[in-house]
């Protein structure tokens, strides 16, 4: 049953969502993630970066992606018009950048419930089915949500800050987009909503 009050309240599971949720989670936060989906689902974006392994590892999941056999890139190469030979960049040749030389191929279906599941072992609250609706604001702070459970059902949640995974969250409850007290930044897995509380 979903509970009355949480520190943050994070709206949809992707990588995104469930990255900032397990960050927060691992540092004592109680964290509700809601997710409208049900896991595992289709999603594109499976090429990765090198860049993400020091994430992975902060977020304590390197061994469960290492486990998953995905197929390895060690680099890129581009083709471009008008110029008559390829241009090739091998993640090799670049070792103070990246820890590792490669990265994965990714299934999202099934990379994106392993993150999610990490976020739940590492005790983040995840509701698969239910979908942030509205965003309530006491002056310029949120103060609280309303989410939807796939039975139809709406709860109202209290929390301090939320932050919604994807421009099509930040779409969905529209009220986070208007409002002035959450900001938007680009991060490395997509478009972030949140809210201004200090210390977050
Ligand atoms: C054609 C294409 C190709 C791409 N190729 C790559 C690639 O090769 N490599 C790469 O790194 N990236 C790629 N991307 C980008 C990649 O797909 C995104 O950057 C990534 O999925 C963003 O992750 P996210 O967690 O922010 O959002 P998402 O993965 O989109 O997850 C958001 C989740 O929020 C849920 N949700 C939405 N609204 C609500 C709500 N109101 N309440 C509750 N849940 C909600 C959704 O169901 C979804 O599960 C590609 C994108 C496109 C369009």
């Amino acid at each position: 049953m979903v509970a009355e009050r949480y520190d943050v309240v994070v709206a949809g599971g992707g990588p995104a969502g469930s990255a900032a949720s397990t960050t927060l989670a691992q540092r004592g936060y109680r964290v509700a993630l809601f997710e409208r989906e049900r896991f595992p689902r289709f999603h594109i974006g499976e090429s990765l970066l090198p860049g993400l392994w020091e994430l992975w590892a902060s977020l304590g999941v390197t061994q469960r992606l290492d486990d998953m056999g995905f197929p390895l890139k060690q680099g890129v190469n581009f083709s471009l018009p008008k110029v008559d030979h390829d241009i090739a960049f091998r993640t090799d040749e670049f070792p103070e950048y990246f820890p590792r030389p490669y990265a994965f191929h990714v299934d999202r279906a099934r990379f994106d419930q392993t993150l999610l599941n990490h976020a739940r072992h590492v005790g983040v609250e995840v509701y698969e089915g239910w979908s942030v609706e509205e965003v309530h604001f006491d002056g310029s702070r949120a103060s609280g949500f309303t989410v939807k459970a796939d039975d139809g059902t709406t709860h109202r949640v209290a929390a301090s800050a939320g932050t919604a995974s994807s421009p099509g969250a930040c779409r969905g409850a529209n009220p986070i987009r208007r409002s002035t007290s959450w900001h938007t930044s680009r991060t490395s897995a997509g478009r972030t909503c949140r809210s201004r509380r200090k210390g977050m």
